[in-house]
């Protein structure tokens, strides 16, 4: 076996028990930043590091939060949770999701997501089209009676490379080229109630950011924090929270804020559900083999 190959396996590994510690811990009332500390601190636990913050998306909210620091925020009652993990062993990433639900009625919402997620994996080979693969996600979850959401997609993985490439629609009519042999994907079907938009828009929140390019800045401060996320983190994503650990100095605020004006560091909006209906995704990263996909998570 390839040494990447046994890394993406074990970062796999990894991150189906961060996914097992997020069903034993999270119930309802449970504050949100106590989960996101807790698997993370666990990837390192167990030989890893976070890809990326854990995500967690209660109801409408159903792309890139994570908890900022001193977070109050709780899981709800008669709510449906995402949970969106991240771990990667020297740059290996596994990317998975799953959904908990707090209210009897959104079980078959959950199932639709899972559903168009095995199928659409099912159909992943050399040779097929990504749109092929969208078509069925599309049909397995308007099959149980929904709508996926039609603005997000999965996504290539490459080393370091959360988003890299080809994309994995979770609708039809969306061309995007042809799966490859020994290409890493993420697949993500997310999946909303009839009603819905079945599209996500910008929210006013942003707690995830990533490296984007280097700037010659005034604060020695300023180039200091930067080269600390560059080492760290290179392109993968991180939380505000974990720099306000570790960076305690009463200007930080001012000194990351200057990261972001000056372009080094992006910002990702929290994304949610336009129409503020609720959401499950499911997520598993998955590589391309001769006749088929291996699921690593
Ligand atoms: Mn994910
Ligand atoms: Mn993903």
């Amino acid at each position: 076996m390839s040494e990447a190959l046994s890394k993406y396996l074990e970062a796999g590994r990894i991150a189906v028990k961060l996914k097992e510690e997020a069903k034993k811990i999270a119930k309802i009332n449970v504050l949100l930043v106590d989960i996101c500390e807790r698997l993370e601190f666990l990837a390192f636990e167990l030989g890893a590091k976070p890809a990326f913050p854990v995500n967690i998306g209660v109801n409408e909210i159903t792309a890139h939060f994570t908890s900022p620091a001193n977070d109050v925020r709780k899981i709800p009652e008669n709510s449906i949770v995402k949970f969106d993990i991240g771990v990667h062993i020297e740059g290996y990433i596994a990317d998975t999701a799953m959904t908990l639900s707090f209210n009897q009625d959104y079980q078959d919402l959950i199932i639709s997501a899972q559903d168009a997620l095995q199928n659409g994996i099912n159909a992943m080979k050399p040779g097929v089209k990504v749109s092929h693969v969208g078509a069925i996600i599309e049909k397995a979850i308007t099959r149980f009676g929904y709508r996926p959401i039609r603005n997000l997609m999965g996504h290539r993985i490459e080393r370091f490379n959360l988003h890299t490439g080809k994309s994995i629609p979770n609708i039809s009519g969306i061309e995007g080229g042809t799966i490859e042999e020994g290409e890493i994907y993420a697949v993500e079907p997310f999946s909303t109630l009839q009603d819905a938009a079945g599209m996500v828009r910008d929210s006013n929140e942003t707690v995830i950011f990533r490296y984007h390019k280097d700037r010659r800045l005034k604060s020695q401060d300023a180039m200091a924090l930067l080269e600390y996320i560059k080492k760290e983190h290179r392109f993968l994503p991180f939380a505000s929270r974990w720099l306000r650990s570790k960076f305690s100095y009463p200007s930080f605020d001012n000194i990351f804020e200057q990261l972001i004006k000056s372009r080094c560091i992006i910002p990702y909006r929290v994304l949610v559900e336009a129409s503020g209906l609720p959401v499950s995704q499911a997520e598993h990263t998955v590589i391309v083999e001769k006749d088929g996909c291996r699921i690593i998570t």
